[in-house]
C-alpha cells in the first residue's frame, strides 16, 4: 500500500504513429495527501497530458498511475472515480451556459444525490467560494473570476480528496488570478483538499508548496517553495545591504542606526536564510 495520494511510475504517453510524440516520458512522481503542488514548464512539455492521466481522462502507453492506492489501469468504475475521487478545474471554466451557477455546481452530483441535497450542497459550496449572492446568475452574467469560482465549487461538489487544475488562472487578470489562488490555498488549508495546479505563471507557482518543472515530457526538476518570508530573506541576503550585514561591516551599524545586538540578531536571521536556501 502506497503512502501517496498520487503516484506515477514510469508513466509514458506517446501520441500518433507516423512521427510519434512522447508527451510523457517515463514520469515518476509522488504527491502526498494534503499537498498543494504546481506543475510548470513550457507549452507542449506535457503538463496537461500528465493531469489527464492522473484524472483517468486518458490511458498511458506504458507505466502506471496510482491514486489513493488504486491503480487506474485496473479501475473497475471509471465514472465513479471521476465523480468522487477527482475534481477538475480547467483554464476555460466549461460551465454550461444555459444553467445558473447553482445548477452548474449540481451537475456532478446528478445521479448521486437527490435534488434537495444537491441544492443544499451547491448553496453551501457557492457560499464557500464567496458567491452566495450569485447563485441564480447565468455564466454570462458573471465575471471571469466569478465563473472560475463556480468551476471550483463544481470541482468540490462530491468532496473529492484530489482536485486537478489546468491553468485555472490562465484566462484571468492578475487580481482575479491572485484571489483564485487564495481560495485554492484556503481550501487546501481548511479542508485538506490536495491540489495539483498546472500554471505558466511563476507568481501562481510561488503560492504553492512544491513545483514540478517539466520539459519535453519529463520532470526536469522539483523546487520546494519557501514561505514568503524565507523568500524575501533570501532576496535580501543577496542584496548589497544583506552582504554587508552578513560580513559584519561596522559602517552598516551606524547607517542603519542599529544597536550591536540588533545587528547580531539580523545577521543570525540572514545567515539562517542562506543555509535553508
Ligand atoms: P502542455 O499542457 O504542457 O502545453 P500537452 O500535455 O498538452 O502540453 O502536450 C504535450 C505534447 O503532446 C505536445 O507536443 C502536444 O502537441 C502533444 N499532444 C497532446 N495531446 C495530444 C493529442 N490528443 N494528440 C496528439 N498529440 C497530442
Ligand atoms: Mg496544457
Amino acid at each position: 500500500m502506497t503512502p501517496w495520494l498520487v503516484e506515477t511510475i514510469g508513466l509514458t504517453r506517446v501520441f500518433g504513429d507516423g512521427a510519434p510524440i512522447k508527451a510523457l516520458d517515463n514520469v515518476s512522481i509522488q504527491i502526498a495527501s494534503g499537498e498543494l503542488v504546481a506543475v510548470m514548464g513550457p507549452s507542449g512539455s506535457g503538463k496537461s497530458t500528465l493531469l489527464n492521466q492522473i484524472g483517468a481522462l486518458d490511458q498511458p502507453t506504458s507505466g502506471e498511475v496510482l491514486v489513493a492506492g488504486h491503480s487506474l489501469r485496473t479501475l473497475k468504475d471509471v465514472d465513479s472515480f471521476r465523480a468522487h475521487t477527482v475534481g477538475f478545474i480547467f483554464q476555460l471554466h466549461n460551465l454550461l451556459p444555459t444553467l445558473t451557477a447553482r445548477e452548474n455546481v449540481e451537475v456532478p452530483m446528478m445521479g448521486h444525490q437527490p435534488a434537495g441535497a444537491r441544492r443544499e450542497r451547491a448553496d453551501e459550496l457557492l457560499e464557500l467560494v464567496g458567491l452566495a449572492d450569485r447563485k441564480n446568475h447565468l455564466p454570462n452574467q458573471l465575471s471571469g473570476g466569478e465563473r472560475q469560482r463556480v468551476a471550483v465549487a463544481r470541482a468540490l461538489a462530491n468532496n473529492p480528496p484530489l482536485v486537478l487544475a489546468d491553468e485555472p488562472t490562465g484566462s484571468l487578470d492578475t487580481q482575479a488570478g491572485r484571489s483564485l489562488m487564495d481560495l485554492l490555498k484556503e481550501l487546501n488549508r481548511e479542508h485538506g483538499t490536495t491540489f495539483i495546479v498546472v500554471t505558466h505563471d511563476p507568481a501562481v507557482a510561488r503560492q504553492t508548496q512544491r513545483v514540478l518543472v517539466m520539459e519535453d515530457g519529463r520532470i526536469l526538476r522539483e523546487d520546494k517553495v519557501g514561505s514568503p518570508l524565507e523568500e524575501d530573506l533570501r532576496l535580501w541576503r543577496h542584496s548589497e545591504l544583506g552582504e554587508c550585514i552578513l560580513a559584519g561591516d561596522a559602517n552598516i551599524q551606524d547607517k542603519l542606526t542599529l544597536s550591536r545586538s540588533q545587528l547580531d540578531a539580523l545577521r543570525g536571521v540572514l545567515s539562517q536564510a542562506s543555509r535553508s536556501g
